[in-house]
C-alpha cells in the first residue's frame, strides 16, 4: 500500500472514531490478511476490518487496523481468503418456505415415480383422510417428460387427499379425493384469474390448477401450524440460507403471522438473517389502521413493502406477454389483478407512506404496473417511493426508460439461468436476449438486486453470480448472452443493490465504516474464478452483525 492510501485509510479511521461514543470504541473482533472486497467506490479492497458490536469501525490496511487492537480483542487471520459483503436475497418466501420444509414432501425429485414412492411413504405415515401435501413439483425436471395426472396421484395415494404446489407457486396437482373433499368437479367453472384444467380428449379433470384457482383449495385444507412450528419454519430456513452467505432477505408475500414468527425467531436466537418482510396487500387495512408502515422495525426485522400482484409465473407460463408463448398461438399468460384493482390498493398504500412491491413477470405485467406507479406519484408526487417491480423478467427499451424515470427497482430472478435452463425455450431466443435484462438494467443506470424468489429459484448467490456472469444453464447451453454482466457487478448486484431495495444503503450492503458488520468469507476469489465454477466456490463462513452465522 502506498502512502496516499494509506493517509486515506486513517482518515477513515478517525470518521470512525467520531461515529462512536469513546467508551464503546472497544474492537472486539479483528479480520485481517484478506482479500476484502468492500464494495465501497471510496475504498473498493480492504485486508482488514475492526469489528466493535455488530458494525465496523475499522476498514483498511492490516497494518492500520491491527493497531486498534485492545488487550481483549481476538483476532482472525484471514490467510488471504476472498470476504465480501453478505449477500441480499431481494425476493424471495423463507417462512413459507421454512413451514414447506418442516412439514411437506419436497418433490424436487426427477422422475414421477420417484414422487409417487415419496408421497406414498408420507402417506403410511399420515392417519387416513388427513391430507399429504408436497411443494417444489418441477414439470421439467422429471424424466418422463410430461405433466402429473390425477391419475398418477390416485394410484400413489388413493386414501389420502393429495395437494401438490408446483415449484413456480403458481399451479397446482391433486388427486380426486383432494378434489372431492375441496368440493371441485369438472362442471366446476374457471374462477376469475384462474384455470381449472381438463383432459382435452375426455373432459375430465386433469389434476393442474392455476393461479386463483387455488384458492378453492384453501378452504379445505387445515391450516394447523402453531405459533411455535411458524417460528421453527424460519429457524430452519434461516440456517438454510445462513450456509450460502446470506444475511438478509425479503419476504416477498409475508403476513401478519411472518412478521410474529421473524420475531419470536429473533428473540429465541434462532433468527440468523435479517428479514424485510413485505405485507400481502389483504392485510394493507388492517396494518395501516394499527399504524404500521414501511420501514418499521429495527436492522433483523423490518416491515417492506405492500405486495401487489399483477400477472403470473415464468415457469409455467402465466406471466402475461405481448407476444404468445413458444408453440403456443393463443397463449399470452394470466393477468392477476386489473389495472383499476392494482391502482385502488396502491393509491391507499401511496398516502399511508408504504414502498410498494408489485409482482410483474411479463411485459404487459410490468407496462400495467408501471402504468400504476405513473398515475399514483403524477397525483400525489411522493419523494423516493421506490417502487418495486417484484422479477421484472421480460422488458424492452420502452419499458426500461419508464422504470429509470420513476427510478423503480427490478428484482429478477438470479439464478433462473443456470438452474431452470430447460424453461428457457419457452421464450425463445431473441425474447431470451431482453428477460432477466441485468446488463440493461445497469446500463440504464437502474438498480436490480439479486432475487432468487425460493423456492421456485434456488437461493445460493454463488449460483447468482455464475448464472448472471455466464447465461449459461447447467448443461452449457447459453440463453440472452447480451444480458451478460462481470463478476463485480453482480457482487454488487447481490450486497449493496439489494441493501438500496429495502431503504438500508446507510445500513449495510458495503464493508463501509459504520455499516453493520455482515460479510461472508469465501474459499476462493470469484474475480480470479473461471466463470463457470463460480457456482462451486465453497462459502467458509457468513457473519451477520458481528456474529458467526455459518461457520464450515
Ligand atoms: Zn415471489
Amino acid at each position: 500500500m502506498n502512502e496516499g492510501t494509506s493517509r486515506r485509510e486513517f482518515l477513515g479511521t478517525l470518521a470512525a472514531f467520531l461515529l462512536f461514543p469513546l467508551e464503546q470504541e472497544k474492537v472486539d473482533l479483528i479480520l485481517y490478511n484478506g482479500n476484502i472486497l468492500t464494495v465501497n467506490d471510496k475504498e473498493p479492497r480492504a485486508q482488514a476490518v475492526a469489528i466493535a458490536r455488530d458494525r465496523f469501525l475499522a476498514v483498511g490496511s492490516d497494518s492500520d487496523v491491527l493497531n486498534l487492537a485492545g488487550t481483549a480483542t481476538r483476532k482472525i487471520d484471514l490467510r488471504g481468503k476472498t470476504v465480501t459483503p453478505g449477500f441480499i436475497d431481494a425476493h424471495s418466501h423463507p417462512a413459507e418456505a421454512g413451514l414447506m420444509h418442516l412439514r411437506m414432501v419436497d418433490c424436487d425429485l426427477r422422475s414421477i415415480s420417484a414422487i409417487q414412492a415419496a408421497l406414498r411413504e408420507r402417506a403410511t405415515k399420515t392417519p387416513a383422510g388427513e391430507w399429504v401435501l408436497g411443494f417444489k413439483y418441477d414439470d421439467t425436471k422429471t424424466e418422463e417428460g410430461r405433466p402429473l395426472t390425477v391419475a398418477d396421484l390416485d394410484a400413489a395415494v388413493p386414501d389420502h387427499p393429495v395437494h401438490i404446489q408446483h415449484r413456480g407457486g403458481h399451479t397446482t396437482y391433486s388427486n380426486s379425493l383432494a378434489f372431492r373433499k375441496a368440493g371441485i368437479d369438472e362442471k366446476t367453472p374457471d374462477p376469475p384469474g384462474g384455470k381449472i384444467d381438463h383432459d382435452p380428449a375426455t373432459g375430465k379433470l386433469s389434476g393442474r390448477m392455476a393461479e386463483s384457482a387455488n384458492a378453492l383449495f384453501e378452504k379445505a385444507i387445515p391450516q394447523n401450524f402453531t405459533r411455535d412450528d411458524h417460528r421453527d419454519g424460519v429457524k430452519l430456513i434461516s440456517k438454510m440460507m445462513a450456509r450460502t452467505g446470506i444475511t438478509s432477505a425479503t419476504e416477498a408475500q409475508g403476513t401478519p403471522t411472518d412478521l410474529r414468527a421473524y420475531q419470536d425467531a429473533r428473540e429465541s436466537g434462532d433468527l440468523l438473517h435479517r428479514a424485510y418482510c413485505f405485507i400481502n396487500f389483504h392485510f394493507l387495512d388492517a396494518m395501516i389502521a394499527a399504524g404500521n408502515r414501511t420501514g418499521l422495525g429495527d436492522e433483523w426485522v423490518r416491515v417492506g413493502a405492500v405486495k401487489l400482484v399483477c400477472d403470473g409465473s415464468i415457469s409455467e407460463r402465466t406471466a402475461r406477454l405481448s407476444t404468445p408463448y413458444e408453440g403456443r398461438p393463443d397463449d399470452y399468460g394470466i393477468l392477476v389483478m386489473t389495472e383499476d384493482e392494482l391502482y385502488a390498493v396502491g393509491r391507499k398504500a401511496h398516502l399511508a407512506g408504504w414502498q410498494i412491491g408489485t409482482h410483474a413477470n411479463g411485459d404487459v405485467g410490468i407496462d400495467t404496473a408501471l402504468r400504476v406507479y405513473e398515475r399514483l406519484q403524477k397525483e400525489n408526487p411522493r419523494r423516493d417511493p421506490r417502487f418495486r417491480l417484484e422479477h421484472c423478467t421480460v422488458v424492452n427499451d420502452t419499458l426500461i426508460a419508464r422504470i429509470k424515470a420513476l427510478d423503480a427497482i427490478p428484482t429478477p430472478f438470479s439464478t433462473y439461468v443456470y438452474y431452470h435452463g430447460e424453461k428457457m425455450r419457452y421464450y425463445g431466443a431473441e425474447r431470451l436476449n431482453h428477460m432477466f435484462a441485468l446488463r440493461s438494467f445497469i446500463d440504464a443506470g437502474i438498480r436490480p438486486t439479486q432475487a432468487s424468489d425460493y423456492p421456485p429459484g434456488e437461493f445460493i448467490p454463488m449460483m447468482a453470480l455464475q448464472s448472471e456472469v455466464t447465461r449459461t444453464d447447467m448443461k452449457g447451453n447459453v440463453w440472452g448472452p447480451k444480458q451478460k454482466i462481470t463478476v463485480e457487478e453482480a457482487i454488487r448486484v447481490g450486497t449493496l443493490n439489494g441493501a438500496y431495495a429495502s431503504y438500508e444503503e446507510n445500513l449495510k450492503g458495503s464493508i463501509e465504516v459504520g455499516k453493520l458488520a455482515d460479510l461472508v468469507v469465501l474459499g476462493r476469489d470469484p474475480l480470479k474464478e473461471n466463470p463457470s465454477t463460480l457456482v462451486k466456490i465453497p462459502v467458509e463462513r457468513t457473519m451477520a452483525g458481528g456474529r458467526w452465522t455459518f461457520e464450515s
